[in-house]
């Protein structure tokens, strides 16, 4: 099957193509009236020089607000940082407008228990192979950077950008090209906030090493 032929970019909005996730994302929205419960296209600017990625909506974030990381625990825990090192005018989600940065999912509609299957990874790879695409600087451009926000989405950026086999390891930093980084960090999801697997000081150090490197401080 062409998933990319059949589920191209422009056709985000309809995409049906996972049944078991649309008949769940249908059921929420009859439970949740006013949700968005549909597929969730990236935000923020397309000339972003910081590019997000986690792992598919949460039913109180991107499945009620349409937007990615917007509206739940993980989401205000990542736009404290975000506003912190600049990438968000505040740090309150629901309102915020991003800053150089935009924001996508491997899987762009919600899961039961936030987990997608294999398939649905496979199936939504075409629009994330896009995205990775047109974010890629040219030679010339500025130094851009992907942040993988869990071993999830750090698998699918890897395998797509063709990185060489690397395990996930949180705040690890791997230069795709000389002005091209992909970093990793835990996923800032409630669960692992609140066990203390991902830390404010540890996520800072990620930002911190995002925010050099879009400044061009580094070069490793
Ligand atoms: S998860 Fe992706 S491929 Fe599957 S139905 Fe939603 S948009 Fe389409």
């Amino acid at each position: 099957m062409d998933v990319e032929k059949l589920c191209a970019p422009h056709t985000l909005p309809n995409c049906r193509l996972c049944p078991r996730l649309v008949d769940f994302q249908r059921e929420q929205g009859i439970k949740h009236p006013g949700f968005h419960c549909a597929p969730v296209a990236p935000w923020g600017s397309k000339t972003a020089r910081l590019l997000l990625v986690g792992l598919a909506p949460g039913l109180q974030g991107a499945a009620r607000t349409g937007k990615g990381f917007v509206g739940d625990a993980s989401g205000e825990f990542l736009f404290a940082s975000l506003y912190r090192y600049g990438f968000a005018d505040t740090k309150r989600s629901e309102v915020a407008r991003l800053l150089g940065a935009r924001i996508t999912n491997i899987v762009k509609c919600l899961p039961p228990n936030n987990r997608p299957l294999g398939i649905e990874r496979s199936n939504c790879e075409g629009f994330l192979r896009q995205e990775l695409a047109d974010f890629q600087p040219s030679r010339r451009s500025k130094t851009r950077v992907i942040l993988c926000l869990g071993k999830d989405a750090f698998d699918s950026v890897r395998r797509l950008t063709d990185t060489s086999p690397t395990r996930f390891v949180h705040g690890q930093q791997v230069r795709l090209a000389p002005n091209y980084y992909l970093l990793s960090s835990f996923h800032p999801s409630r669960l692992n906030v609140n066990t203390g697997r991902l830390t404010r000081a540890m996520f800072d150090k990620v930002w911190q090493d995002v925010r050099e490197l879009v400044n061009g401080e580094v070069n490793i």
